[in-house]
């Protein structure tokens, strides 16, 4: 991992290359992964979910002509656009767009909800790695939201600012994503997960046992969901709430389907949408469980829930791809592993597991070989720690 005080001095001096000065603000953001709760938080439903010690900066110098300049040292093509113009475009697929339009859509979104927003020549850095399900989208949008509070001397409220970027994704980016990954990114703690119930959108802290490490094995495999896989999973599920609601009245998403309500009725769902709603309901169900079982760090259940997550994601919610399954069983078979599933919406990015902090060396080494072996590509494993949620450098 590249050492802060360096980032920040190679920052500085690209920074200075590009406009001729230095940067007068930094502001940074993290990404995330979900220990459990995999397409839940459209459900609303649970998640537990950990900020990554991977973020974004962010550096800035304030102008005075409502215009913002932003370039990124993660991807060609800087930009520039006035904050008097901005215009919501139509919903274009996120593909289509271009990456600052993360950036002007964090600008719009506070523009419209009343905050003051003005203009700055900007730099962006960061080491959250790009469509893997770490979030890199809400890290840069929540560092620039903390961007736009720290040169506009105000602080939004934190659920609201997590809210204002989801709804710059959702509107202005064409991404139609759940709270999770910019919740996480602003309410993240150091050493901490965070229970999330995306209905009341309230967070629980949850401790780590300190025995236990968080390890990222990336497949390497770039995630190709944008588009249809997401949208046709988002529709099944409010598919299996609406037949639900028709008998139950109480149930408005699946978080208010039981296990039992669920088997009782499999025949009055098509197959398809029957196997997506169980996945919900049990994963939900796993989330709950995980909060309980995880600071007391028991191996056996952690284990356990680890690998039923896994298998409904490859079997029920059929998100899974074969790198996955192969980073699934180099992980399994590794020496200190605890549990290991999928994180993220699936298709690609990375697999999740916890492993005994001791043996997290013998394990990373164990895991890239047994992978590579199997799929000819050299994965990335490492570990992470929670970090705090978005705002000034450490
Ligand atoms: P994820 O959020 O899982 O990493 P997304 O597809 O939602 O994947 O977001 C990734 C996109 O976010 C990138 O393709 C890029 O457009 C934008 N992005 C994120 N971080 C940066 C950065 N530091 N510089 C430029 N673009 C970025
Ligand atoms: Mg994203």
């Amino acid at each position: 991992m590249i050492d802060p005080g360096e980032r920040k001095e190679r920052m500085a001096e690209r920074f200075r290359q590009i406009y001729g000065r230095d940067p007068q603000a930094w502001r940074r953001a993290p990404g995330r992964v979900d220990l459990m709760g995999s397409h839940t938080d459209y459900n609303q439903g649970y998640v537990m979910t950990m900020t990554i010690d991977r973020d974004t900066w962010v550096a800035a110098a304030s102008r005075p002509d409502r215009r913002v300049a932003i370039c990124s040292m993660n991807i060609a093509g800087c930009n520039e656009f006035s904050l008097d113009e901005l215009k919501q475009p139509l919903q274009l697929p996120a593909s289509a767009t271009d990456w600052t339009s993360y950036v002007a859509g964090v600008a719009w979104a506070m523009g419209a909800d009343g905050w003051p927003v003005s203009g700055f020549d900007g730099l962006v850095h960061s080491t959250v790695p790009f469509g893997s399900g770490l979030s890199s989208s809400a890290a840069l949008e929540m560092a620039v939201a903390a961007l736009f509070e720290a040169l506009g001397g105000y602080r939004v409220e934190r659920l609201r600012l997590a809210q204002l970027g989801q709804r710059a994704e959702n509107q202005y980016v064409g991404m139609n994503c759940g709270i999770l990954d910019q919740f996480s990114s602003v309410m993240g703690q150091a050493g901490s997960t965070i229970l999330l119930d995306c209905r009341s959108l309230s967070g629980q802290i949850i401790p780590m046992p300190p025995d236990l490490a968080v390890a990222i094995c990336d497949t390497r495999l770039e995630r190709h969901l944008a588009g249809t896989e997401y949208s046709e999973r988002r529709a099944q599920c409010e598919e299996g709430a609406r037949i639900l609601g028709g008998i139950y009245p109480q149930v408005r998403t699946l978080r208010d389907v039981s296990a039992e309500m669920l088997s009782r009725h499999r025949a009055d769902l098509p197959e398809v949408v029957y196997r997506r709603c169980k996945f919900i309901v049990q994963e939900d169900q796993r989330v709950l469980e995980l909060a309980d079982c995880l600071p007391e760090g028991d191996r056996a259940r952690l284990g356990e829930l680890f690998s039923a997550s896994f298998a409904g994601a490859r079997d029920l919610y059929e998100i899974s791809v074969p790198a996955m399954q192969a980073m699934h069983a180099a992980m399994s078979a590794a020496p200190g592993v605890v549990g290991a599933r999928q994180a993220g919406a699936g298709f690609g990015g990375c697999l999740v597991a916890l492993v005994e902090n001791a043996r997290a060396d013998t394990f990373a080494e164990y895991v890239s070989q047994a992978y590579t072996r199997s799929t000819g590509i050299q994965p990335n494993v490492y570990t992470v720690q929670a970090s705090d949620g978005a705002g000034r450098l450490a």
